[in-house]
């Protein structure tokens, strides 16, 4: 797989995750923070000694930015592993499979990973599920673009900012059905065009219009294989999504996000029109799979197609 070698890459996949070889025995402890209980296989707290704090603090600044009654946020489900994917699965525990680089310590991956999968797990519960637009949309824009500023020095916006003066972005109806999104998540340009775009909502919409994106979210089904995208817009934004899009690339150039960084990233890549698809996730319930014609998870059939309105 073609991984970009430039500093934009905070990219899960670009990261290895830590080995035993690092020379450290990994002995399975458990233990309880303030919000979290953790399972921790790796002996993590002998890595990185301010897990804990890391944890509660990350829990503390998603619920004030989301407006998330904290004192009852406990007991959160937390797994740290040495391997597989960070990932939250419906109605279960986040894990957290620590990855380092050479740009990108452990610290810092840690904690995108961890906020963006508790980003995941506490609007699940809070508000319930959106398109996929904003179910990681909304993640990548608090977590993952908060670590990259502090890091890199470039945020999403300018990133896109930059696509955009090389008219390389994707529309963004590229990827709206969840199997489109993460097929082509190879790109990174829908991840961070989705997450600019939520980020664009809420700074100049509020959160609480994104939260409506959850809260009115009426998911497709195998009954009812039709994602109605222009009433959620139009009723939460009183516009359609390709207005929207203008006014986020408006918003882009007029905010003059420009960054050296991003731009000289942005200038030495070839971008392609059409991104083909190769991560298999399930069209209804997001689930990653191996193939086939139905979702070992949910078991709609894959073969259906989701008509967008
Ligand atoms: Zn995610
Ligand atoms: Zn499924």
């Amino acid at each position: 797989m073609r991984r970009p070698n430039n500093a934009f890459a905070v990219e899960r996949k670009s990261a290895r995750p830590l080995k035993s070889y690092d020379g450290m025995i990994m002995i399975k402890t458990s233990y309880t923070t303030k919000h979290c209980c953790v399972d921790d296989n790796i002996s993590l707290t002998l890595r990185l000694p301010e897990v804990m704090s890391l944890l509660d603090d990350t829990v503390t600044s998603l619920c004030h930015i989301l407006a998330l009654d904290l004192p009852n946020i406990r007991n959160i489900p937390v797994i740290f592993r040495e391997l597989g994917n960070s990932e939250v699965v419906k109605d279960g525990a986040i894990t957290v499979v620590p990855r380092e680089d050479s740009r990108c310590g452990l610290r810092d991956w840690f904690e995108l990973l961890f906020r963006h999968e508790t980003t995941h797990w506490l609007i699940r519960r809070a508000w319930g599920q959106s398109c996929v637009m904003f179910w990681e949309g909304l993640p990548v824009y608090l977590a993952d673009n908060v670590v990259r500023q502090r890091v890199f020095q470039f945020s999403y916006h300018d990133y896109c900012a930059a696509l955009l003066g090389h008219q390389a972005l994707l529309a963004l109806s590229t990827g709206l059905l969840p199997h489109q999104y993460y097929g082509m998540s190879h790109d990174f340009r829908m991840t961070a065009e989705y997450g600019s775009f939520t980020g664009f909502l809420v700074e100049r919409y509020g959160m609480s219009s994104i939260q409506k994106a959850y809260q009115m979210y009426i998911p497709p089904t195998p009954q009812h294989p039709i994602l109605e995208l222009s009433p959620l817009f139009q009723g939460i934004w009183g516009k359609d999504l390709q207005t929207l899009e203008v006014e986020w690339q408006t918003f882009l150039t007029d905010s003059a996000y420009v960054s050296g960084d991003a731009e000289a990233l942005v200038a030495k890549r070839h971008y392609s029109k059409q991104v083909a698809l190769k991560d298999r996730h399930c069209r209804f319930c997001y689930a990653p799979y191996g193939g086939g014609d139905i979702c070992p998870v949910c078991h709609a059939s894959q073969n259906i197609e989701i008509t967008i309105t």
